[in-house]
Order: structure tokens, then C-alpha cells, then sequence
């Protein structure tokens, strides 16, 4: 029996280790260890893929969505609509600049926040839409901004899971008023430690991002905000240089793999399958199935499955298992259990399967048979 991990790196460094290793061996003789020619490249060559004219880099994804709140000067008193199933990390940055997270129930096709109930939730405080594209799935982009234009909104696209999605053949990042990406290894494209970027269209958005990430100091020395200390370190940056030249065939092996899967699985009965919306073009960060729960009172189902994945040597994840609208830390916002029924449904039936480039035809049968078998014992 062969162990099956959620994630293998390993397969994608194996790909690129001798480019990669001569280009870091490079930065470290140079001694030129912070910013440089080596972050300069990395954000002009990142903005031409994305399709923008400005990129900042910055140490994580969740700066990069703190940079983008604070550039649109939201704040105290204002009121940013968001969605309950992501990483805690887009709605902490929404309370950590002092405005007000609202969450908006999610569609179980995709995962993603369900717009026909984004309009209800506008109130004259709202001051931006958040919209996340989870799993690598692209939002409907031409309905959101429809909406956030019609409201005079900015929208700040959550890009960390969905580097080279695209909706209607441009790329998330490009579509909103600032795109964020965080470079988390096991993301898309992944550095070999922390690291994230902003892109906008707009240069004094970007040029407020760029004083903000150096402490609010346009010229040195000179401070003129409270900002933060955010940078991509110069090996960083020659590492996500050298696999942004491949992550156009790493995402189109995880759509192979997300094919295969389909393939394997279209006829299992009590588990849904993701779907694919079309006019948009999925990364397949995760592939994540529902276990269909059919009785509230009995014990999860899900959780059975993934200990029989687990006893076969296969690794699942559960990707969310608290909607964000349930956290304790959110119970001041006063939000009740049923608020948003579909999120917690997901929440209680979500299983994202082993899902990485390079993972064989092989493995992803075994993966299906120790399913399948599950569904049947269980
Ligand atoms: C990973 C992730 C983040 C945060 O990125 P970091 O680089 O880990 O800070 C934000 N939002 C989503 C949806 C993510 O998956």
C-alpha cells in the first residue's frame, strides 16, 4: 500500500532543483539579501502574468490583504462583505484595520459566496466586497463587479487559492480594484517559505500599498502613516521567478488530475462532485467532494470516510470545518447557528482528496477505490 499525501513539493522542486538551487546559491554569494534586482524582476514579470501594470510584493497573503484595506482607507465604522468559507485569514485582516466583516452564505456547487445574496447585505457603511476564490474556483467577476459598481464599492479579490484562475479569459487579480496572492508553499505557486503580492491597475493604489509595506515612509526616514514591515526576500523572489515559467503546466496537470477524479467519481452515489462554472477557468488549488450527510443526528459521515482514507494510507483535508461566521472569536457579531445554512452544511460534509501536480493516474485510482470502498463499509 502506498502512502498518498494531500500535497507532495517534493515532485515540483525535483522539476526545477538544478535551476533553482544555482539561482538561490546565486542571491546568497551576492550578498544582496533584501529587495534588489531580484524582487524588482519577480513583481514586473508576476504583474505581466497576472495582466496588470503594478505588482508589490509582500511577505504573506494576509498582508497583502491588509495592505490593499488600508490603501482603500477602510477602517472604524465601515463594513466589508466577505465569505464564511475561507482561511480565518480574510476576515482577521477586515476587523484587524477596524471595520466590520459581514458574511454572505455560500452556493455548494462551487463553494464560493452566493451572489444573488450579496446585494441584500449592502448597507450604507459597506465600503468593499471581498470576494474569494476558493479551491482555485473563479467568482462570476462580471456579475460582482456589476454589483460593486452599481453600489460604488471596491472589490479586493482574494486570490491566495487561485493564482492563474481565470474568469472570461482574464485573470483574478486583474478584474477587482486590487488583486491578493499569497506565495504559501502549498498555494499554486508556492515560494520555498512565506510570501505574497498585491496587483492593481491603479498606480496610487500601488503607491500608497508600497509606503504603507515600508512603514508609511515615502522617502527614508520620513514617515507619514502607521504601516508595517511586509517584504519578499530576494531568494524568495528568484524561486517564485523560476516556477512562475511552469505554473501554467502545473495547473493544467491539476485540471487534468481534477478530470480524472470526475471521471472516477461521477457515479459514486452520496458524494457530490465540484463543479466547474462556466466562463470560468479553475486551479484546482483543492479538490474538495461533499459527503452527502443524510441524517443531521447521526455522526458525521464525512469524518468515517476520511478515517478509512486514513487507515488506507490516504490523506484527506477538511477544508473548512468552522464557517467563519461561527468562530468564537466572531460571536460578538452576534451571528446564530442556521444563519447560513448552506456554509454549515458544507462545513459538515466537505473532503478535499489528495490534489497536487504530479500526482499519478495511479494514485488518484487508489484514491477512488479506498472512496468507494469507504461509502460501501460505512
Ligand atoms: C492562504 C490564504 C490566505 C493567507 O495567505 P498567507 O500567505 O498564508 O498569509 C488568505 N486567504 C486565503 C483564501 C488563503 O487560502
Amino acid at each position: 500500500m502506498k502512502k498518498i499525501p494531500p500535497v507532495d513539493l517534493t515532485r515540483q522542486y525535483k522539476l526545477i532543483k538544478a535551476e533553482t538551487d544555482s539561482a538561490v546559491l546565486e542571491i546568497l554569494n551576492s550578498g544582496r539579501y533584501i529587495g534588489g534586482e531580484a524582487v524588482a524582476t519577480f513583481e514586473e514579470k508576476f504583474a505581466n502574468y497576472i495582466g496588470v501594470t503594478e505588482c508589490v510584493g509582500c511577505n504573506s497573503g494576509t498582508d497583502a490583504l491588509f495592505l490593499a484595506l488600508k490603501a482603500l482607507n477602510i477602517g472604524a465604522g465601515d463594513e466589508v462583505i466577505t465569505s464564511p468559507f475561507t482561511f480565518f485569514a480574510t476576515a482577521e485582516v477586515i476587523t484587524r484595520v477596524g471595520a466590520k466583516p459581514v458574511f454572505v452564505d455560500i452556493e455548494l456547487d462551487t463553494f464560493n459566496f452566493d451572489l444573488t445574496q450579496v446585494e441584500q447585505k449592502i448597507t450604507p457603511q459597506t465600503k468593499a466586497i471581498i470576494p474569494v476564490h476558493i479551491f482555485g474556483q473563479p467568482v462570476n467577476m462580471t456579475k460582482l463587479m456589476a454589483i460593486a459598481k452599481a453600489h460604488n464599492l471596491y472589490v479586493i479579490e482574494d486570490c491566495a487559492q487561485a493564482t492563474g484562475a481565470a474568469w472570461n479569459e482574464r485573470k483574478v487579480g486583474s478584474i477587482g480594484h486590487v488583486g491578493c496572492f499569497s506565495f504559501f508553499p502549498t498555494k499554486n505557486l508556492g515560494a520555498c517559505g512565506d510570501g505574497g503580492a498585491v496587483t492593481t491597475n491603479d498606480s496610487a493604489i500601488a503607491k500608497q500599498m508600497r509606503i504603507l509595506k515600508e512603514h508609511g515612509s515615502p522617502q527614508r526616514y520620513r514617515h507619514d502613516f502607521i504601516g508595517l514591515n511586509t517584504r519578499i526576500d530576494a531568494v524568495q523572489a528568484v524561486i517564485l521567478t523560476i516556477k512562475l515559467r511552469y505554473l501554467d503546466y502545473w495547473n493544467q496537470q491539476r485540471q487534468q488530475a481534477a478530470n480524472y477524479y470526475q471521471e472516477l467519481l461521477h457515479s459514486v452515489t452520496s458524494i457530490k462532485l465540484p463543479q466547474a462554472i462556466a466562463g470560468g477557468d479553475s486551479v484546482w488549488n483543492q479538490y474538495t467532494v461533499c459527503v452527502t450527510q443524510e441524517s443531521l443526528n447521526k455522526k458525521l459521515k464525512r469524518n468515517l470516510v476520511q478515517e478509512y482514507l486514513k487507515h488506507q494510507g490516504i490523506i484527506s483535508m477538511i477544508y473548512y470545518p468552522i464557517p467563519l461566521h461561527l468562530q468564537p472569536v466572531y460571536d460578538d457579531l452576534g451571528y446564530q447557528k442556521g444563519q447560513l445554512p448552506i456554509v454549515e452544511q458544507a462545513a459538515q460534509e466537505v473532503l478535499s482528496l489528495p490534489m497536487f501536480p504530479g500526482i499519478s493516474p495511479e494514485e488518484q485510482e487508489q484514491v477512488a477505490y479506498a472512496l468507494k470502498d469507504a461509502l460501501s463499509e460505512i
